[in-house]
């Protein structure tokens, strides 16, 4: 089953990955990590990503592309969940093409928790691990002892840029994925258990 997850930065995609490895098997292609992932190689390339990560811009299609690619060389599993990716309505055409996506999985979060939610995150540099400086007081990952920080965009300026990219090209989406029939919308705005029992249904 290939699966897309969307919704506002902030709504808890990253989180909801992180509960469900710990209960299901599937390949995750999360864009924003494999970019991350290049820009950690000191590339030439990477250096340029973080020129437009930092300031919440969208990196260009082919360089997407080209990241999901190398990572779907690599999958074993039957369920494929796509995080951060389409972000616009000519990558969602080019996801087409790709593969045949089942079920879009549409995070509603209300955008004034969000950037609550994303200004106290705080994100493990190796393994991805999302938690919040509200209810974790230290720079040591607990999922694998990395090291936990701010992410470089996680500022108002970056995550008000991030917003605005947000409801101009990846809202629509939402609509593009209604039509289909494939879209399911869960309510964000709770626990991330309560969060985790939706898709579960969703996906059964
Ligand atoms: P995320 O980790 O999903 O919040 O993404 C962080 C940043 O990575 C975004 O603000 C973009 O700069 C870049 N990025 C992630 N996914 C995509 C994508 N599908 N298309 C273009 N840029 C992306």
């Amino acid at each position: 089953m290939n699966i897309v997850l969307l919704g506002i930065q902030g709504s808890g995609k990253g989180s909801l990955v992180i509960e469900l490895n710990r209960i299901m098997d599937f390949t995750l292609i999360s864009t924003g990590q494999l970019l991350r992932n290049e820009v950690a190689t000191g590339s030439k390339l990477g250096k340029h990503i973080y020129e437009l990560q930092t300031n919440g811009i969208l990196v260009e299609l082919d360089t997407v592309i080209s990241v999901i690619d190398k990572k779907l060389r690599s999958v074993t599993r039957d369920t494929i969940i796509f995080d951060g990716f389409p972000r616009t309505k000519e990558q969602l055409l080019a996801l087409d093409k790709i593969c045949t996506i089942d079920k879009v999985i549409y995070l509603n979060l209300s955008k004034n928790v969000a950037i609550d939610r994303i200004i106290n995150r705080l994100t493990c540099d190796s393994c991805g691990y999302i938690t919040s400086k509200r209810r974790y007081n230290s720079n040591v990952c607990p999922n694998c002892g990395g090291h936990l920080a701010t992410r470089s965009d996680d500022t108002i300026e970056g995550v008000n840029t991030r917003f605005a990219v947000y409801e101009k090209e990846t809202l629509p989406l939402v609509e593009m994925y209604r039509e289909r029939g494939i879209l399911h919308e869960i309510d964000a705005n709770r626990s991330i258990t309560d969060v985790l029992t939706d898709f579960l249904k969703v996906i059964k």
